[in-house]
């Protein structure tokens, strides 16, 4: 079976103890992103800018961020040709947020200390909508005893994710130039200003109320923080908005596993499968290794994969 991946070692760390403070290149960057966008975004609107908006912004945080930086870098959920996880994952650094190794970061903090038995409230999103926005989209968390964190080799020293992780924000310049040449001033403000400040702040959105009480299934015992399922948002957030069965099953490419749960990831992933381009998508385990998780909050119905693993 399919293990969860873990960069972290907490053997000597807290997460509680430790303060919040300002990161001044993430905070620059977003506030020039959102500034931008809503000065310029009503005077340069056209419909073809528009629908690149939409369209670019899907695909990258789809494909990129979804499969490339979530289901395949950092939980390794499936497999797939090496030349088929870089291009996902420079999607998902088409993003706007981070390189490689800095959503690595991100998640993996993040998702250790809320598995600890208690956490900050930073980690927890515990505090309100405002507040959460200005520590997540401007701060980062200065621990007093910080765990350790050690990228795998296979990725730590790929010249490639070198290269994202040293040139993600130029790659929004790259791509301003292209639109420019394209369709003018109108696919720059639409086509990078807003896409990015509205990837940012709704993938903020979508992780404060998936970590936040709310509905789901499973419980996992022990642990500060357990996520919730967001239904109804299955199509917007690409099927990370089930987000309580990830928690419990984060080796499974699958996130939405009961009926009804939209899961587009899912669903391009199979294609891909079909297209002999991924393998081996991970599912969640039988049920008699399940040791790790406390009684179901409702039932749910897992439906056979043609894929489940042994
Ligand atoms: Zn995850
Ligand atoms: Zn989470």
């Amino acid at each position: 079976m399919r293990k969860n991946v873990w960069r972290i070692d907490g053997r000597d760390a807290n997460a509680v103890k430790g303060h919040v403070v300002w990161a001044p290149a993430k905070s620059i960057w977003n506030t020039a992103m959102f500034v931008l966008a809503i000065t310029f975004a009503p005077s340069h609107f056209s419909w073809g800018a528009f629908a690149l908006f939409l369209a670019l912004s899907y695909v990258t945080l789809l494909l990129g961020h979804s499969l490339g930086m979530h289901r395949r870098l950092i939980h390794k959920t499936y497999d797939c040709p090496k030349s088929v996880e870089r291009f996902l994952v420079w999607l998902g650094v088409l993003v706007g947020m981070a390189g490689p190794f800095g959503i690595l970061r991100i998640h993996d903090v993040r998702d250790w200390a809320q598995r600890e038995p208690q956490c900050h409230d930073f980690f927890a999103h515990r505090r309100g909508l405002w507040l959460d926005a200005f520590w997540q989209l401007h701060c980062t968390f200065r621990f007093s005893s910080p765990p350790r964190f050690v990228i795998e080799p296979q990725f730590a020293q790929d010249p490639w994710y070198r290269f994202m992780e040293a040139t993600w924000p130029l790659h929004q310049l790259m791509l301003g130039t292209i639109f420019y040449l394209i369709g003018g001033l109108d696919w720059v403000v639409w086509g990078v200003f807003v896409r990015v400040a509205v990837g940012v702040t709704s993938h903020w959105v979508v992780t404060y109320f998936a970590h936040n009480p709310g509905p789901g299934h499973w419980t996992v015992p022990g642990a500060a923080v357990q996520a919730s399922n967001l239904p109804g948002w299955g199509f917007l957030t690409h099927g990370e908005c089930w987000h309580n069965n990830h928690h419990a099953f984060p080796e499974s490419a699958r996130m939405g596993i009961g009926p009804g749960e939209l899961d587009p990831g899912w669903l391009i992933l199979r294609a891909l499968e079909k297209m002999g381009l991924a393998k081996n998508l991970g599912v969640p385990r039988a049920e008699d290794m399940r040791d790790d998780l406390e009684g179901a909050r409702s039932t749910v119905t897992m439906r056979p994969s043609a894929t489940q693993a042994a």
